[in-house]
Formats: structure tokens, sequence, C-alpha cells
């Protein structure tokens, strides 16, 4: 070897080992997918050959298959029971197309079918499924992890609050909800939720009227006051009203609640009128959160810009997905708003949703169910090999794609009889 081939040799080596360098600070994914990449492959083939689907209570369960033998999955909520022929109108659609384009297909399909529902409600729940499971896809073509091609990450693991199972009963009295806080704070949770929307309270004076009576809002404030005086100054407490009542109400609860120092009070009133919100949320120092009733990015734009709330909670399984998701937390970040998600799907979409969460620097909090850790159908529909949550946090897959499998075996048992179950 001549001395200046020997040189030019260390010089390589030297640049390449200057270029790696950084690497170690993006996480152990992109190192792994640039070893495994090929330096001079011909451009990929991978093709869509079809989707299919199954439903489990209020679950989409979605996979897109390719002549590659991978597959990507992804999950819908809420809007979605009675949609399997639009998998199958949108399978038809993407079929034969390279899926490595998430943002693209779905701009697409969003675009291809405006007029059809896809600006709100059941179209962009199943956008949301099927864009999820393009991403997961594209990470498993690629060997990497969702949140590595949404940019990086800013964070290993995202915090999660805990969604008492209180919610499954009906009238639980103040001791119930003080019994379930320091239950999640004995599994490790440092934050907790808990609903004060009641239907069936004997204290509602018409069933059709939402105008809470003093004895309703009495009821209201003893249940998150027992809470509060559980489990001490620390501990976040978050209040949902689901978006039943009126704005008297809301304002009234949103000023009561001011001593209780709540994390945030959610939707206090419908998620249709962004005025009323702006009322509430400018004549209370209780946060307001809302948004897991809105829709892509054009559903944040005026809740944002006039300051409609002050947390925004998308539900990435239902507001059109991952990409828009990433969208309205940067779009939230530019207001000083925090990012903290909806979240009431499997352990698909609470993986997939903190890809999003890792990666955009006002992630706050993400939302978990109690029955996902103590009812055996949510570990049974998926496959992960590690406990879903540790001392209140989620840690970020560093597999390719979303780090999350659905099971279909195990899905099969909550399928919902009559429905086609992957087809
Ligand atoms: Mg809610």
């Amino acid at each position: 070897m001549s001395n200046s081939t020997s040189r030019r040799s260390f010089l390589t080596k030297a640049t390449i080992a200057a270029a790696m360098a950084p690497l170690a600070t993006f996480g152990r994914g992109l190192e792994t997918a640039i070893e495994r990449t090929p330096k001079s492959s011909a451009p990929s083939d991978l093709k869509i050959t079809e989707v299919k689907c199954g439903y489990s209570g209020g679950g989409l369960f979605v996979k897109i298959y390719t002549n590659q033998g991978i597959w990507g999955c992804g999950e819908g909520v809420d809007a979605i029971s009675g949609t399997y022929y639009l998998i199958k109108r949108i399978s038809n659609q993407i079929k034969d197309r390279n899926p490595l384009n998430p943002n693209r297909i779905a701009e697409e399909l969003r675009k291809a079918n405006f007029f059809g529902g896809a600006q709100s409600g059941m179209y962009v729940a199943v956008l949301s499924a099927i864009e999820t499971a393009l991403w997961d896809l594209t990470g498993k073509a690629l060997g990497l992890p969702i949140y590595q091609l949404l940019g990086g990450k800013f964070r290993d693991k995202v915090r999660v609050y805990c969604d008492t199972e209180l919610y499954t009963r009906n009238n639980p009295v103040p001791d119930d909800y003080a019994k379930a806080a320091l239950g999640a704070i004995n599994r490790g949770y440092t934050a907790v939720k808990f609903d004060i929307d009641e239907a069936t309270d004997p204290n509602k004076f018409d069933r059709y009227n939402w105008t809470a009576s003093n004895a309703e809002l009495e009821r209201m404030y003893e249940a998150i006051a027992a809470v509060r005086k559980a489990v001490g100054p620390h501990i976040d407490i978050c209040v949902d009203m689901h978006g039943r009542y009126d704005a008297t109400t809301g304002r009234r609860v949103a000023k009561m609640m001011e001593p209780l120092n709540l994390m945030w009070l959610e939707e206090p009133v419908p998620a249709d009128n962004i005025d009323v919100y702006k009322t509430i949320t400018q004549e209370t120092s209780t946060p307001i959160c809302a948004g897991e009733n809105f829709y892509l990015g054009y559903g944040y734009t005026r809740l944002l810009s006039e300051a409609g709330v002050d947390i925004v909670m998308p539900d990435l399984q239902k507001c059109g997905g991952l990409g828009e998701g990433q969208r309205i937390a940067n779009l939230a970040n530019l207001y000083y708003v925090p990012f903290s998600p909806h979240m009431v799907g499997s352990f698909v979409g609470a993986m997939a949703t903190a890809h999003v969460c890792a990666s955009v620097p006002n992630f706050h909090i993400l939302e978990w169910q109690t029955l996902s850790d103590t009812e055996p159908k949510w570990k049974e529909i998926v496959t992960y090999d590690k406990p879903f949550i540790e001392k209140g946090f989620l840690t970020v897959s560093d597999k390719p794609g979303i780090g999350v499998e659905i099971n279909e075996e195990g899905l099969k048992k909550y399928a919902i009889p009559g429905v086609p179950f992957f087809e």
C-alpha cells in the first residue's frame, strides 16, 4: 500500500468515524438502520397488495399487506363502526402503491374522498388507522422506529396518566374516588383522571338539560376534593366532563375547581363552539383541555389562534394519524400550548402515539386506561414482550415501525359477531 493510499484510507476512516459519532445521540434505531441499509441497492419494488381489518369493541385494527411478506398495522377508534366496506374501497385505491410515503398517500386519500366525508368523523378515523399502518410498514421496510422517521426523539419514555376505572360505575361516592386514585398511585402513576359527568345523578332535574344543579356541583367538588386530600399536593389530577354540560355549568365548575389545583378540566362544554371555550379558558385559572373530538389540523387552528384552550388533546387514532398528530403538536407548540394526546385504544395505538409524543418538544402527558392494566383482553390482543407501563412511563420502542403487533388470534376472541374479521 502506497503512502498516499494509506493516508487516504486513514482520512476516509477518520471522516466516517467523525460523521458517525453524533449518531449516538439519535438512538440505536438510526445506527442499526445505517448498518443494515444496502449502499447500492436497486429502487425498492415494495408494493401494497391488500388491506384487511378487524373490529373489537370501539376499535378498528387494520393490516396493510405487501408483496414482500411484511405488513403494517394501525388502529382507529370511536367513529369506526360499519366501515368494513370503506376499508375495502381504500384497499383497492392503494393496491400496487409503494407504501414508503405515508404523508403523500394519506393526503391523496383525504383529497380524493374530500366530499365523501374526509373532513372529519368516520372517514378520518379510518384514515388514521390506514395512515398509521403506512408508517409502521415504512419503518419495518427501512428498519427504523417511527419516531426516527418523524425526525428523531426528544425523550426515550413518555409520561402517562391513569384514567381510573370509575368511569365504569354509576354514581361513585367521594371515597370511591380517593381509593381509585390511591390504587393508581400504588401502581406507579403520578397523574390520574376522573369523570364527573353523571347522566344518572339523582340530583338532575331534567334528563335532557345539562345545567348542573347546586347538588350536582357539590357532588363534583366533593369527589375531586376527596382525591386531592388523599393524594396530596404533588400528584396531578385531571377531570373530564365529556362535553356534556352547558356554558353556565362549564364556567362554574372551572371556577369551583380552582382551589384543587387541577392539571386540567377536560371538555367542560361540547366541542362545537370555540367561542364558549375561549370564554371559560380566559376567566379561570383552571387549565382547560379539549381536542379529542376535533379532526385534522384544521380542527385546531381557531382553537389555538384564539386561545380557546390551555392544552390540546388530539386522539391520534381518530384525528388523522401520526403525521397529522405531529403537525397538530407542532402547531400547538407555536402557541406555547402543551400536547397531551387522548388515547383509548390498545397498546398498538398507545405505542404508535408514543412515537409522536417522543418526536415533539411540547409533549406533556399521554392517556392510559386502568382497564388496560387489569383486564386480560388488552394483553391478549397485542404482541409485545415487555410491561406496557413502568412507574407511570411508557418506554418508546426502538424496534422497526411501531414495535407492537396486533395479535389476530387474541383479538378474534373479542371480535364483533357478524362483522368480517381480517377477511
Ligand atoms: Mg375526554
